[in-house]
């Protein structure tokens, strides 16, 4: 965790700037009693309004410094709060981009946004306390008991009884605070998984009614950490009137005591204002300490989600020497390959070798589960394999550069994800650069023109966050027009075609033939008329290879293919 402190180094001068002038807005507020002290006993007292005004000038310019000092530091502290917290946003960001897909696995996205807002704008908070308070609260507690002490010995007793009491009540509060707020921390999560499970899944829970089930759930959460922020909330309103009756039972004590000494002759009037002034300093530095106390636990736990995540190394990274592709172009070769996820008993993918040549579609068919999109994320490198290699161009996958690898790829995932923002800029998110020809082709041969010229605006229409004022259909021709105006030497659709009619289907399949010239393409399906007509077809069972051949020969030889071909088709169709 303490990693985090590198962070720091950047405003290491503004830091120390901060701890400057808060010390020396500390040692204006220490001498300030000091001098209203002198003003008393030696102006007032003598009545020598000289040196009233001489020290009351003294006083105004000191007590001028040191507002000033505060006010430039509470500026500066904000500023480096601020940096620092972006900062740690900027770093988080960008290693996140570096993990694959191994990495969000583990840490769960829900839980990558929260370290990158909550956990972050905790450690901002706490920043600026520290700044302001780990140099004024020892020394006003100490330099203010110094003080307090050179002005007068007899009192001090008042001290020694209320500070202690004081200080166990803050430890006190403390040490519990501390064990409640972390458990809010924990609630708080608990109460984002809950909403944002809510929100993704709205559709299932009404289909389900299971609306009520899912208030209950909120309920329950939400109940619980009420329960537990009032008991924090009751700590800490306990803890201000004990504190305040504590400040001023010692007000009344400094001042009867203190009052009877004046009476005497045995103590100036200035120095005991001056000491209950310096009671107050101390007393008040306490409280601060007590807020740092509790906050710091609470910021200590979100720079440890914070390095969790920085200290998690993305497993797939570029090779120190990377290897060009080779001399065959768009060339997919699957040797031997065996892959499992993480935590998996079984092997997703199991001793699969197959070749995907370059001007020829090749299809991977199989049940759901058995491992197509699997074997699909291997090429881009997503995963990285087990055992055996996967080959582009004649080199294996880990020893290119990803950027190099992934700009040779179109891929549509099985899930089509679309961007916020125009239907034409989604099309260009697969090559920036692409002109107005260029996307109306894409969209053409994607099949999508039809609706995309229904919609209002055209290629200009806006496509709503996530896609989802675009049917399934709709959302899955884009995708596949933002793969297509890519114009890629490797073609990936992973079930890109399962939400299309089969006249759709069929036609975009035939344009697509028109437009590969020369590149690989491969396309996962489970529906046999999709693969029918491809110049190979891998049959995948439970990660293994059964057969691999044309329609034909496959209908001879693959029993595994024969039943998924019976299943679908009828009889006149099959023959
Ligand atoms: P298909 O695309 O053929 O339906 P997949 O390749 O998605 O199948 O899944 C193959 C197997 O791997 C399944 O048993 C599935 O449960 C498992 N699997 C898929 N994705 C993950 C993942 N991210 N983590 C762990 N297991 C996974
Ligand atoms: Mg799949």
């Amino acid at each position: 965790m303490y990693g985090l402190l590198r962070f720091l180094k950047p405003y290491r001068f503004q830091i120390a700037c901060v701890l400057l002038l808060i010390f020396g807005q500390t040692m204006a507020d220490l001498y300030l009693p000091t001098l209203m002290s002198d003003i008393i006993n030696t102006g007032v007292m003598k009545g020598d309004v000289g040196y009233i005004w001489r020290v009351g000038r003294l006083m105004m310019l000191v007590a001028l410094g040191g507002t000033t000092a505060s006010i430039v530091a509470a500026l500066l502290s904000s500023r480096t709060a601020m940096g620092l917290g972006k900062d740690l946003r900027d770093a988080i960001f960008a290693h996140v981009e570096k993990f694959s897909l191994r990495e969000f696995d583990k840490l769960g996205t829900p839980s990558l946004i929260t370290r990158n807002t909550n956990d972050v704008t905790q450690i901002q908070m706490v920043a600026i306390i520290m700044m302001r308070m780990m140099v004024s609260a020892p020394i006003m507690c100490i330099g203010g008991l110094i003080m307090a002490l050179s002005k007068d010995k007899g009192l001090t007793w008042i001290l020694a009884v209320t500070l202690p009491i004081l200080a166990a009540m803050v430890l006190l509060v403390a040490t519990k605070g501390i064990s409640l707020f972390r458990a809010i921390q924990k609630k708080i999560d608990k109460i984002n998984l809950v909403v944002r499970e809510n929100l993704e899944g709205i559709r299932v829970i009404r289909a389900f009614n299971r609306v009520n089930h899912e208030k209950q759930r909120f309920h329950e959460a939400n109940l619980d950490l009420t329960e537990t922020s009032i008991r924090a909330a009751q700590l800490m309103a306990l803890l201000m009137p004990f504190m305040m009756l504590i400040m001023n039972l010692t007000t009344v004590a400094i001042i009867w005591f203190g009052g009877i000494r004046v009476d005497q002759g045995t103590l100036d009037i200035g120095n005991m204002m001056a000491f209950f002034q310096y009671a107050m300093q101390i007393m008040y530095a306490l409280l601060m300490a007590s807020m740092m106390f509790i906050m710091i636990p609470r910021a200590q736990a979100s720079a440890a989600r914070i390095h969790e995540v920085l200290a998690t190394a993305p497993e797939i990274v570029d090779a120190p020497v990377t290897r060009n592709a080779g001399r065959e172009r768009s060339h997919v070769e699957f040797k031997n390959v065996t892959f499992s996820y993480p935590g998996a008993e079984e092997p997703a993918i199991r001793n699969v070798s197959f070749d995907a040549r370059p001007g020829e579609v090749t299809a991977i068919i199989g049940g759901t589960g058995s491992g197509k999109s699997t074997l699909l994320n291997l090429i881009p490198r997503f995963y990285d394999v087990d055992q055996g290699s996967v080959l582009v161009d004649g080199v294996d996958v880990r020893e290119m550069a990803q950027e190099e690898l992934r700009a040779k790829i179109g891929f549509v995932p099985q899930k089509a994800v679309l961007f916020s923002g125009t239907v034409a800029e989604n099309i260009r998110y697969g090559k920036e650069d692409a002109s107005e020809e260029e996307v109306r082709h894409a969209a053409e041969v994607a099949q999508a023109m039809d609706f995309i010229s229904q919609l209002e605006g055209g290629f200009a229409a806006v496509v709503a966050q996530g896609g989802t004022n675009l049917s399934g259909g709709q959302k899955q021709r884009l995708s596949i027009a933002r793969a297509l105006v890519r114009k890629p030497e490797i073609y990936l659709f992973d079930d890109s075609f399962s939400a299309l009619d089969f006249k759709t289907d069929a036609r975009l399949r035939a344009a697509l033939k028109r437009e590969i010239n020369g590149a690989t393409v491969l396309i996962v399906a489970q529906r046999v008329s999709t693969v029918m007509d491809a110049d190979r077809i891998v049959v995948l069972d439970e990660g293994r290879v059964a057969g691999i051949g044309t329609h034909r020969e496959l209908m001879q030889t693959c029993e595994v293919y024969r039943e998924i071909v019976s299943s679908q088709l009828s009889e006149e169709e099959i023959a």
